[in-house]
């Protein structure tokens, strides 16, 4: 951001006390001078990491009811946080979020350390996160990248450069860093990610309302629009696969987190499954004796993979041991424990059929 955007820092700000949304993670509006709780500020930040306000919200609302404090979180377990996770994706961020709550509590005294290089050492907590906390919660002048900052720095200096393009994301800090040196850190921070969000927006930047606008290259050059270009996506990768959702005296066969031959979903209980698409009779012949019905199909989408494939049901007669990688599961039990939208899809096209069959 050039001198002229940072000289209209102030008009930024005032733009933002007008304009500003209340958010249950944000101070309400009449009491806009106070700073944000630092727990509630790490726990929205990390859930608004490539998902949308609207989408956080009731998640949110639904966490803290749960989990209202540091030392409530440290002492919940992984499935709990996975569970109050479920919708937002990578779980990997709900459960370091629970790691960093319990070093924050045994290694600081239950308080968030307020040194940039201490932050960040918390399971949970990178330069992102760490800069909304130290700005955000403690009013420090800390600076905060994420792509609403972005695309404001790459279109007000009228950069040609892809997001996420790691030289440009270094110039951002180094602009966020002089931007968020003032008085008031914490609203010049807050003002800038939520100009992002109403005005700057990724596909219609609406410039002629911009408080920006006087000082912005891509303003004057009608380019708003194409900076910064898209990331180059990975290439598309196909995986078609067969579930078996085996069932037995009332238990279903779960596959155990770690054990996915893909690897897509390690971290997850799934819904056992093999390569390709497999016939009844194949079916049958990887399950003697049991009762083998074809439920449908289903697709799914996971970053750039592309899965699809058939759902089987599989009633067995009588008790068997688990396979290798496998655990037996109660069916009331299963789907509180299956975290992945794609195994509760499996879950569902086999179980919704068997409610409709029964009416
Ligand atoms: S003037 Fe337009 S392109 Fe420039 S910062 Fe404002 S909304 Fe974005």
């Amino acid at each position: 951001m050039c001198s002229r955007a940072l000289e209209r820092r102030d008009g930024l700000i005032r733009w933002f006390e007008r304009n500003r949304r209340d958010l249950p993670w944000r101070v309400p509006s009449k009491r806009r001078n106070e700073l944000r709780d630092p727990y509630r500020s790490w726990v929205a930040e990390v859930m608004l990491q490539q998902t949308q306000v609207a989408a956080v919200v009731e998640k949110f609302e639904a966490w803290m009811k749960a989990l209202p404090t540091l030392r409530s979180l440290a002492e919940a377990t992984d499935a709990e946080v996975e569970r109050l996770w479920r919708g937002l994706g990578y779980y990997a961020r709900a459960r370091n979020l629970r790691k960093g709550a319990v070093r924050i509590l045994e290694r600081h005294g239950g308080e968030f350390p307020r040194d940039r290089a201490e932050l960040e050492r918390v399971p949970g907590v990178g330069p992102y996160s760490a800069g909304a906390i130290l700005s955000l919660a403690f009013g420090m002048r800390e600076a905060i990248v994420d792509g609403n900052v972005f695309r404001i720095c790459a279109r007000t200096e009228g950069w040609d450069c892809a997001a996420g393009d790691a030289a440009f994301v270094a110039r951002a800090w180094e602009i966020a860093r002089e931007f968020c040196d003032c008085a008031r850190p914490n609203l010049a921070n807050e003002a800038l990610m939520e100009l992002g969000a109403l005005v700057c927006t990724p596909k219609a930047p609406r410039c002629g309302r911009c408080p920006l606008r006087a000082a912005c290259v891509s303003a004057r050059d009608g380019r708003a629009q194409e900076r910064p270009r898209p990331r180059a996506k990975a290439p598309e990768k196909a995986v078609v696969r067969t579930w078996l959702l085996v069932r037995s005296k009332g238990r279903i066969l779960l596959r155990l987190p770690g054990r996915d031959p893909d690897g897509l979903l390690k971290d997850h209980f799934q819904i056992p499954s093999l390569p390709g698409i497999l016939s009844p009779a194949e079916v049958s012949r990887e399950w003697p004796g049991a009762k083998v019905e074809r439920r449908g199909s289903l697709r799914h989408s996971i970053t750039n993979h592309r899965i699809s494939g058939a759902v089987y049901s599989v009633e067995l007669a009588g008790t068997r041991r688990a396979p290798e990688g496998c655990r037996w599961v109660v069916e009331e039990e299963a789907e509180g424990m299956l975290n992945h939208a794609l195994a509760r899809k499996v879950l569902r096209a086999v179980v919704a059929e068997d409610a409709h069959a029964a009416l």
